[in-house]
């Protein structure tokens, strides 16, 4: 009858509240444990860099060094004040993103001359690695943010030795398509187990295995670069053998000449 219809549509509402009242708590959960990760994260990973800043700097205050000894220590302390800073900087990227402040200008980019440079410093951090450039592209320009690929590239190939202890070749292809721009980042070193290749591109997200416990991070990198290539109209995908290697792959839309002309020539040319 009406009463009992009434009365079971009560229920169904009644049932549908929970339900949501569970998601909300499950949501909520979820967003407690990601602050509770973040707090850990953030708290190691700043005072790892502080305490070599310390230590270096009441060295030099506490004892008379040659210039060399100077030198060597500056360097050290330098080094962590810049990786503070990359740390900081993914951060901030990472909270405007999440807010939806985070624009990109677009212009027209040569790759190699914006990777050539990135290389060059990351290779004077180490002497295990070889680094190679194979530049095959048909097309010259590509439509992106300096700043924002300078961040992505310096994360992938910055990634490719920091993963690779035992040191390796690092190559980075260039080649296009019809369309886009494709960048390859490879690597011979630890890889990437299969499970694994699903969740590496998520924030906080690092993988806990014993071949890496002991190299730093935040699993921000990665998610900073996936932001950064989606939000060109591009994407970055990764295949990888574990203990062999890994290729991570950045598609980036192709810089598309505007026809326009102004007195009969091509303005753009
Ligand atoms: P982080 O480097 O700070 O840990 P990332 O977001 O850059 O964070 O990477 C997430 C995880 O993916 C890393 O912890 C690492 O285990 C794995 N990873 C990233 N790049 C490579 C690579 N080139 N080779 C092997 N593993 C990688």
């Amino acid at each position: 009858t009406a009463h009992n219809e009434e009365l079971m549509m009560q229920q169904e509402e009644l049932e549908r509240m929970l339900a949501e009242t569970e998601q909300m708590k499950n949501r909520l959960l979820e967003v407690d444990q990601l602050k509770s990760e973040l707090v850990s994260t953030v708290s190691h990973e700043l005072r790892t860099p502080l305490a070599g800043i310390l230590g270096f700097t009441e060295l030099m205050l506490n004892r008379s060094l040659n210039q060399e000894k100077q030198k060597k220590y500056l360097t050290t302390i330098h080094q962590e004040a810049v990786r503070l800073t990359n740390l900081i900087n993914d951060f901030l990227d990472l909270q405007r993103m999440e807010s939806g402040a985070f624009a990109c200008s677009f212009e027209k980019v040569d790759p190699a001359p914006l990777i050539e440079p990135i290389i060059e410093t990351i290779s004077q951090t180490t002497n295990r690695h070889h680094f190679q450039l194979i530049d095959q592209r048909s097309k010259k320009w590509l439509s992106g943010d300096q700043e924002r690929l300078i961040q992505v590239f310096t994360n992938l190939i910055g990634n490719a030795v920091k993963f690779s202890p035992q040191g390796g070749q690092v190559a980075v292809y260039v080649t296009n398509n019809e369309k886009n721009m494709l960048i390859k980042i490879k690597d011979e070193g630890l890889g990437i187990p299969a499970a694994e290749i699903p969740h590496v591109f998520k924030k906080f997200h690092r993988i806990d295995n014993s071949d890496r416990r002991k190299i730093g991070g935040t699993g921000l990198g990665l998610a900073v670069c996936k932001e950064i290539a989606e939000a060109h109209g591009g994407t970055i995908t990764v295949s990888s053998e574990y203990g062999e290697g890994s290729v991570f792959s950045v598609l980036l839309p192709l810089w598309e000449e505007k026809e326009t002309t102004v007195n009969g020539e091509r303005s753009d040319e």
